[in-house]
């Protein structure tokens, strides 16, 4: 896609969006980092409704170790993968607390380093804590860009590597809402509406599905 059709298509989303933000609900930059572990194949709703009230008695890492791992698998046992996720926020919270005094690194290798945080935890920390612009890969984002043609990757680490090439400096920070959002509500996985889409001249896929229609017809 040429930089000017990128452009539009960030600014139609923009527009129709407005000011994008996470949809997950947090009170510090840790349980930011919680929510963010245990959204993984999960929804932002079920992790919400799990966390409302685990962060009334849970705002910083002494205070996870201290409930422990059996007491925190009551608050999230709602969410999939909570055996797994409930063992990395106790590991992680343990490590913060040893080797960080509580705080969270900023530098991409220590996010990383923690248990349960991968490239796209530590691209969405940076991205709403630290401000720097990353664009997170999810399955929205990666099924969005590839259908637009945005990109044209298999897997979710080269998405992201192509999109913050090809993302101008403006969109950098609110890229990776604008994708989710549009892929959420949208261009949904199963049946996209393309119908209410804004962004269907620039869409690779509908221009496939369109060149199909037209050869069997
Ligand atoms: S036209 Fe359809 S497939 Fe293309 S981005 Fe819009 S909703 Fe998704």
């Amino acid at each position: 896609m040429d930089k000017i059709s990128i452009n539009f298509v960030y600014r139609t989303l923009a527009k129709k969006i407005g000011e994008p933000k996470t949809e997950l609900n947090y009170r510090n930059p840790y349980t930011f980092l919680v929510s963010v572990v245990l959204s993984a194949q999960a929804t932002d709703k079920s992790v919400n409704n799990a966390t409302r009230d685990l962060f009334k008695i849970v705002k910083t890492p002494r205070d996870m170790v201290d409930l422990g791992e059996r007491k925190l698998k009551t608050y999230i046992k709602t969410i999939g993968l909570y055996n797994s996720k409930a063992k990395n926020i106790i590991n992680l919270s343990k490590i913060l607390i040893k080797d960080y005094q509580s705080k969270i690194p900023s530098d991409f290798k220590d996010l990383t380093s923690l248990p349960g945080v991968g490239n796209k935890t530590a691209s969405v920390y940076q991205n709403e804590i630290l401000d720097i612009p990353r664009i997170a890969v999810d399955t929205h984002v990666y099924r969005v860009s590839n259908r637009l043609g945005l990109t044209k990757t298999k897997t979710a680490d080269q998405t992201q590597e192509i999109l913050e090439q090809i993302t101008p400096k403006r969109w950098l920070k609110t890229a990776h809402h604008l994708l989710i959002l549009h892929g959420r509500y949208t261009c949904k996985s199963q049946k996209p509406i393309c119908d209410e889409c804004v962004i269907t001249k620039q869409c690779l896929y509908l221009k496939n599905e369109k060149n199909k229609k037209n050869i069997s017809s």
